[in-house]
């Protein structure tokens, strides 16, 4: 072992080896930059975006300290979370689900062990058929959502305009009573993120969508969580007042198909939700 480090070192292969970092060397170097460019004295949460990649790295990066773990699909979340060894090694293990939700895997979804927040609420639909999932468990805490918004207005991305946020959180406290509401939640547009667009106009959005929604509802804006910023954005979504960056490629390496693929998923790329006009928004508003 020792003879091929030396060999590797003497030959001058630092790069390969840089390649080579581990989760655990990943994870301290993220969490190290988001502390350093946090503005609030609270430190913004860290969420390992473990999609399509196995137990494993879930295992090992639980071994450097990470709890809270991002899953976007209902099938994957569930199997991972009674998976054996998540079961006997990560008590403490905390799940978000960060995918877009069908009312046919709520149950699922619901049922999740150490479910820590729902990010994805998208349609009133979606937030009565999880008010009514987490009704039938009988737990006496509310089950955490967040609001997702559609900020960069792509026709590929789910959520609520900016426009209908306030009425969609009305819609929470007013027709849920299982679900707290505990942030906003956006992924923004790809262009934007990776042509480093400063400030970017997708995090702008999501922080007036938090004030609008704190003045309407009587929150203090410093109650609800700003979760926006990848691995591509962290770091200036930090710098722009995130609580909660999720965080995939950049703590586990590059993932075997695109985010956006419908590959080992069919929910992913059915759009149930969009309406332009006011009629058709006031018509998804409507409790039945
Ligand atoms: C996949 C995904 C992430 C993580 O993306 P990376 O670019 O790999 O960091 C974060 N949020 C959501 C909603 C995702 O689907």
């Amino acid at each position: 072992m020792h003879g091929v480090l030396i060999r590797l070192l003497d030959t001058g292969h630092m790069n390969r080896l840089r390649m080579m970092d581990s989760i655990a060397e990943n994870l301290m170097v993220i969490q190290q930059r988001v502390k350093g460019l946090a503005k609030n004295s609270k430190e913004p949460l860290l969420v390992a975006v473990s999609k399509t990649k196995p137990v494993e790295a879930i295992l090992e990066a639980y071994q450097a300290g990470q709890r809270h773990f991002g899953e976007n699909y209902a099938k994957e979340i569930a199997s991972k979370a009674k998976d054996p060894r998540i079961l006997s090694s990560c008590p403490d293990i905390r799940w978000h689900f960060i995918g877009h939700l069908q009312r046919k895997a709520v149950n699922k979804v619901v049922g999740v062990q150490n479910l820590f927040v729902i990010e994805t609420v998208d349609s009133p639909k979606i937030a009565e058929a999880l008010n009514e999932g987490w009704k039938k468990k009988k737990t006496a805490e509310k089950l955490k959502v967040m609001l997702e918004l559609n900020t960069s207005g792509e026709d590929s991305k789910h959520g609520f305009k900016a426009d209908e946020v306030v009425e969609a959180a009305k819609f929470l406290k007013e027709n849920c009573d299982q679900l707290r509401l505990t942030g906003l939640m956006t992924i923004g547009s790809a262009t934007n993120s990776l042509q480093n667009v400063k400030p970017n106009p997708d995090f702008l959005t999501l922080i007036d969508c938090r004030k609008r929604v704190s003045e309407a509802l009587g929150f203090n804006p410093d109650e609800l969580e700003l979760s926006m910023g990848m691995s591509h954005d962290y770091e200036h979504a930090v710098e722009m007042g995130s609580t909660e960056v999720r965080v995939g490629t950049a703590v586990f390496g590059n993932r075997p198909y695109p985010p956006n693929s419908d590959v080992g998923d069919s929910e992913v790329n059915q759009r149930d939700s969009p309406g332009s006009s006011g009629e058709e928004t006031a018509k998804r508003f409507a409790h039945h």
